[in-house]
């Protein structure tokens, strides 16, 4: 989490930004939540233990952290903005259910080494891939 921080503060600065003990806490509470979080989760979980940071200052530091490159936007196709860990994470895919938006995560490197494969074949040089299901899960079918 430390390099993280640390490319998060070099980030910030080459922004021409000065360094914000608030967003420090909001980065450090995102980091280390290990799910999907919406900017409102984010800021619940923010002022559960910060009251003073607003929601604002939140969804400000989300667009800075999404821009350093430490998150990505996950869609769901429910409307709700979510946002992920990019840096240290293993390759995974999304299964979301349709009914009562439960997700979960899956972790099989066969996928992402077919499409490797693929990418290879097909003479392309890949940015981002993520699998995403879109279902009924265990509960609802
Ligand atoms: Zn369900
Ligand atoms: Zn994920």
């Amino acid at each position: 989490m430390k390099d993280e921080m640390t490319l998060f503060q070099n980030h910030v600065s080459e922004k021409g930004l000065k360094r914000s003990v608030k967003r420090d806490r909001i980065l450090h509470a995102f980091l280390k939540a290990k799910r999907h979080l919406s900017v409102q989760d984010l800021s619940d979980l923010v002022q559960s233990k910060y009251p003073e940071i607003g929601y604002t200052t939140v969804y400000r530091a989300m667009k800075l952290i999404v821009s350093s490159g430490l998150a990505e936007k996950v869609d769901f196709d429910d409307g709700v903005k979510r946002f992920e860990r990019k840096v240290g994470r293993e390759y995974h895919s999304h299964f979301i259910c349709t009914s009562c938006g439960h997700h979960f995560e899956v972790f099989d490197k066969s996928i992402e080494r077919l499409s490797q494969k693929l990418c290879k074949e097909n003479t392309f040089q890949p940015q981002k891939h993520r699998l995403e299901i879109f279902g009924l899960c265990k509960r609802c079918h």
